[in-house]
């Protein structure tokens, strides 16, 4: 089982830090990938720079895509399921995710408003809460419940930069890459 998260819709320079950030919690709480659309590249070199410095260049991937509607009929296909965040779906409080154990995971949140198709593809609509907020937000709570909180532990292999956790001040380790000639 993997989770994937596709991030739908961008508004041209307005989302560029909702995008980012969305991407960031997708690396740092335990999605194996993030599909975005209408991204430009300085968004994917600011990813790749994190993962480059803090790990995950092998166990992450960004990719951006054109047509979203082929990426969630495929991952259907494949036997994946689609869970859409979304105010207007079932309250998390309220479900018992049983699924985890088999199925890949895409995770579809928005950024302005979300195609009226894609309540009808997703398998099922989950709202973090009835209300409105952040499509950040919703990402991070989801996968904090559904990972029960193992995915704040997990340590990337491959960091050039490590945290040393302190509660006082700031410590981090930074292992020294060998040159190539
Ligand atoms: N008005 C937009 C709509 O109708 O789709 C919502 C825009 S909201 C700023 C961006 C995204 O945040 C949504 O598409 C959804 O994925 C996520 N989101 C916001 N509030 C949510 C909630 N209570 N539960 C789950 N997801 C939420």
């Amino acid at each position: 089982m993997s989770i994937a998260v596709l991030r739908l819709g961008h508004r041209f320079v307005r989302d560029d830090r909702t995008t980012t950030h969305v991407a960031l919690v997708s690396r740092a709480f335990g999605c194996k990938k993030i599909f975005m659309t209408d991204v430009d590249d300085s968004i994917l070199k600011t990813i790749n720079k994190v993962c480059d410095d803090w790990g995950g260049s092998n166990e992450f991937d960004i990719e951006i895509i054109q047509d979203w509607r082929s990426l969630i009929k495929s991952w259907k296909r494949n036997n994946g399921i689609i869970v859409h965040l979304t105010m207007y779906g079932i309250n998390m409080e309220h479900i018992t995710l049983d699924y985890e154990q088999e199925r890949n995971i895409l995770i579809v949140i928005g950024a302005s408003k979300v195609p009226k198709e894609v309540y009808f593809m997703a398998d099922m609509n989950i709202a973090i809460g009835n209300q409105p907020h952040s499509e950040i937000a919703a990402l991070a709570i989801f996968l904090d419940r559904f990972f029960h909180g193992k995915e704040l532990i997990y340590s990337f292999q491959d960091a050039k930069m490590k945290i040393v956790p302190s509660s006082r001040g700031k410590r981090v380790k930074i292992r020294k890459v060998k040159k190539s000639n």
